[in-house]
């Protein structure tokens, strides 16, 4: 007697994607999964490939965070893909910063596994840099090469959870239960739609006030003298973006002292929405950086020289060290207030956007959430 597996359709082959194909396959339904290009070409393969811990607030968003990283750390060894676990190291180059790292890890620190490092303590660790005042360095980020672990991880679903992954088959239009893709009629019992920042093009009476916006992102590739950088380097810029830093009262006003100083002082870094991020991968001689931020309706038509050039200086200020530019790129996500949205507008159909920039970091656990829900 055959058994009939309940038909799940997901739209879009990026993580968000292919996280709710495998959480799904392990839940026993056939996955198709239907995507527009010939491979994945979204965030999911221009971002750093930072499985991020520290950045997000406690509650709901560290703990899917947390489950995520856990479930990574599963997978990457079986996948046979690149990947450090080496932590970040969230360096403080000037007083402003030093303030809020030392006030974090005071108020949270316990709870997030940090220590504040001292300059004498990054000294004997090898980072000489004089500027650098202090660090917080935390042991629970993962590092991989998504534009190498995206398709690895598509191919391993084909061959090992019986997931059908359809590239080139952009779906043009749902109805109910079936979907209009450029390669015909598809029916199923479930749809995901799991398109990224594309939101908008197949339901856009859901998103009408959605408050959802584009961002777009700068990045680069860059050549250093051959070294090893084993943890993911951020700075004290990077307090300012990610909402773990807001958590209590004094968080949040030594932030806004150091928002009004950079205004004052270097106002091309708030302008641009510059945080500093150093992601080595496997080849010492090449970083990547970034990155920037611009919020509009639309994804941003030109990429800012000028940011582009403050990248590299505060990369080079901060490895003290001469960077080549290789190339550079642009990445887009949406973003809201909220870090994702999950909307169910039928019965048979379940719409997930993750609308700030941790999808690698949270997206297998959030999936195995949705499906459970289904
Ligand atoms: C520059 C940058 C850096 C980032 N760094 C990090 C980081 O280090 N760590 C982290 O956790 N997160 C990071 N993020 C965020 C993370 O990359 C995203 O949250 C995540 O990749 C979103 O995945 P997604 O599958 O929703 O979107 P996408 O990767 O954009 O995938 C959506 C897919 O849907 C397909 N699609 C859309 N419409 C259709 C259609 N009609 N038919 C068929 N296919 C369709 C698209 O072709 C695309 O492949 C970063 C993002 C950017 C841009």
């Amino acid at each position: 007697m055959t058994t009939h597996k309940p038909r799940l359709a997901i739209v879009g082959a990026g993580m968000l994607g292919l996280a709710h194909a495998l959480a799904a396959a392990e839940r026993g339904f056939q996955v198709d999964v239907y995507e527009r290009d010939s491979q994945a070409l979204g965030a999911s393969v221009r971002n750093f490939g930072l499985g991020l811990h520290l950045g997000h607030a406690r509650g709901e968003m560290l703990e899917l965070a947390r489950a995520s990283l856990q479930r990574w750390r599963q997978l990457l060894p079986e996948l046979g893909v690149w990947y450090k676990e080496a932590g970040s190291l969230m360096l403080a180059c000037n007083r402003y910063e030093a303030d809020i790292l030392e006030c974090f890890q005071q108020a949270l620190g316990s709870e997030y596994g940090t220590q504040l490092m001292s300059q004498h303590q990054l000294a004997d660790a090898g980072w000489q840099r004089e500027s650098a005042v202090s660090a917080l360095s935390s042991p629970h980020e993962i590092g991989f090469a998504s534009a190498r672990l995206i398709p690895r991880l598509s191919a391993w679903l084909q061959q090992t959870k019986d997931v059908r992954i359809h590239y080139q088959c952009a779906v043009l239009g749902i109805d109910d239960q079936v979907l209009h893709t450029a390669q015909g009629l598809v029916k199923a019992d479930h749809i995901l739609l799991c398109s990224g920042h594309e939101f908008r093009h197949l339901m856009p009476h859901l998103y009408a006030d959605s408050g959802i916006r584009l961002c777009s992102l700068q990045m680069q590739e860059l050549g250093i003298a051959p070294r090893r950088i084993a943890p993911t380097l951020l700075t004290g810029l990077s307090c300012l973006h990610y909402p773990a830093f807001r958590q209590t009262p004094q968080l949040a006003l030594l932030a806004e002292r150091y928002h009004t100083h950079l205004q004052q002082q270097h106002p091309a870094i708030p302008e641009h929405g510059i945080h500093l991020i150093v992601q080595q991968l496997d080849d010492p001689s090449r970083i990547i950086v970034g990155d920037t931020h611009h919020y509009a309706d639309d994804a941003a038509i030109f990429q800012s020289a000028e940011a582009d050039v403050i990248l590299r200086e505060l990369c080079s200020e901060l490895l003290q060290t001469p960077v080549s530019a290789i190339r550079h790129w642009q990445g887009v996500y949406a973003s809201a207030a909220q870090p994702y949205q999950v909307l169910k507008p039928q019965p048979c159909l379940t719409t997930v956007n993750m609308t700030a920039g941790i999808g690698m970091s949270v997206a297998l656990a959030l999936a195995a959430q949705v499906v459970e829900s289904l």
